[in-house]
């Protein structure tokens, strides 16, 4: 049987929000469509086609962030930065969902915890920029904002922001979780397997020793514990995985935001754990509109000029029940700044008694410029930030209860260092990202180890 739904009383909920409040707002991001009947028609297409996920999924994560808040639980959030219509492939899904596999391994063994696992999959197609639009040659056209919006391409014509894309993005964004779901399903996750997860790659890697150490340990204790209790140790064949993006394009976003049979309010049904960018963060902006309504979890990012009362802001709007598990806060400060930004935001929050789970995307803040015209991040850079983020909550009292990162399955080099040292030339061998830099799937391991070590400490 279903347990009944009482957390949070629909009374509660703020009387004049709907699905389409975030409307009269300053929406920041949104493509200019120049076509309203073609947007019109394509949002009520959308409307009528089934959800990606359920409420009841919704609110299973939200139990498990919740008991994340209280350090029962890690949260391990990674994926592309854009996912791109023409890598919604079988590799590309499956070397994903390794690399997180793996990762989720060297954290529960390391940690010893549960740890919850969210892709940025199955939605993340819409990207923020810094400009509107991009000049080359004397000839400037709309900004790239994602496949879910244009292409890539510096035509007028791919970057012209088409509303049918929303369609197509819904669809891959429905096969990429169709296949995730048939592999977990299938026992891909099987603990009794991890060897499902090696990729081809990296049988040469320096971390692949340490990795092994972990298997075997962890094939020890599950064999140590069917021998004792003589029977299959239950749930080590099937391991839940969540989905999140970015939920940027607010048009899509509420025609998916349904109401359910059992559940009272409003859900977006296109993803379990949607989140607020950095850029579209403003208190009385159209995206705070939108997610104060929702009853999914939900994530805000805080960068670096974040002050104590815009984030105590933030939670009375976002989060004024104080209920568990629905507000995440994802700090991407930089290595050159968390130190002096941070602790003021986690003392703050402290203070007032605030329930959150506190995320360190290690990612966003330490992005630069290569001599050579790559956009890269630096493997120091990175680890140094989730070091310093550790000792930031340690000081505060706080808990950093999970990351949040950029990363991929394939053999890509786009972060500079790690393990291998990849170095400035190495970037021109295999730099495939639309937007930002990824860790590969050996520099995604070695941050899980990083955070494992740290926290042995
Ligand atoms: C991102 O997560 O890809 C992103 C744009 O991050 P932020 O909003 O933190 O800049
Ligand atoms: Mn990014």
């Amino acid at each position: 049987m279903n347990t009944p739904d009482r957390s949070l009383h629909p009374v509660n909920l703020p009387r004049e929000w709907t699905t389409t409040s975030w409307r009269e707002r300053p929406a920041l991001q949104l493509p200019q469509y120049p076509d309203a009947g073609e947007l019109a028609s394509a949002l009520q297409e959308l409307r009528g086609l089934p959800p990606l996920v359920t409420s009841w999924e919704i609110l299973a994560l939200k139990q498990q962030l919740a008991e994340a808040q209280e350090g029962k639980r890690f949260l391990l959030q990674g994926g592309d930065c854009a996912e791109n219509f023409a890598e919604c492939s079988s590799e590309v899904i499956s070397n994903r969902l390794k690399v997180l596999l793996q990762m989720s391994l060297v954290l529960v063994h390391g940690l010893r915890k549960p740890v919850v696992r969210v892709g940025r999959f199955a939605g993340q197609y819409a990207k923020p920029r810094s400009t509107d639009t991009e000049t080359v040659d004397g000839v400037t056209l709309p900004s790239y904002r994602g496949d879910m919006v244009n292409a890539p391409e510096f035509t007028a014509a791919a970057r012209h922001p088409d509303p049918r894309r929303m369609i197509k993005a819904h669809a891959r964004s429905a096969m990429t979780m169709n296949f995730v779901r048939a592999l977990i399903d299938g026992g891909f996750a099987d603990l009794h397997h991890p060897e499902y997860w090696n990729l081809n790659w990296v049988g040469h890697s320096p971390l692949a020793d340490e990795y092994r150490h972990m298997v075997n340990a962890i094939g020890d204790a599950v064999r140590f514990m069917e021998t004792l209790s003589g029977a299959e140790v239950h749930n080590l064949n099937r391991v839940d995985f969540y989905t999140s993006h970015e939920a940027l394009l607010l048009p899509y976003e509420e025609s998916m935001t349904r109401q359910v049979p059992r559940h009272w309010g409003w859900f977006n049904l296109s993803t379990h754990f949607p989140w607020i960018g950095m850029r579209t963060a403003a208190i009385d902006g159209a995206h705070v509109e939108y997610f104060r309504g929702i009853r999914n979890p939900i994530a805000v990012k805080v960068g670096p000029s974040v002050t104590p009362e815009q984030l105590l802001r933030a939670i009375d709007v976002l989060n004024p029940e104080d209920d568990p598990g629905r507000l995440t806060f994802i700090h991407r400060m930089g290595a050159a700044h968390i130190a002096a930004k941070l602790p003021a935001l986690l003392d703050a929050v402290r203070r007032d008694g605030r329930r959150v789970l506190w995320i360190c995307d290690p990612m966003h803040g330490n992005t630069e410029a290569t001599s050579n015209g790559y956009k890269t991040r630096r493997f120091s850079n990175i680890g140094s930030e989730l070091e310093q983020a550790f000792d930031a909550h340690a000081a505060a009292g706080t808990r950093l209860g999970g990351v949040h990162l950029e990363l991929t399955g394939e053999d890509v080099t786009e972060c500079l260092g790690g393990a291998r040292e990849l170095t400035e030339t190495d970037l021109e061998r295999a730099y495939t990202t639309m937007v930002d830099p990824r860790l590969n799937y050996e520099q995604a391991l070695e941050v899980a180890m990083l955070i494992v070590r740290k926290q042995a400490q």
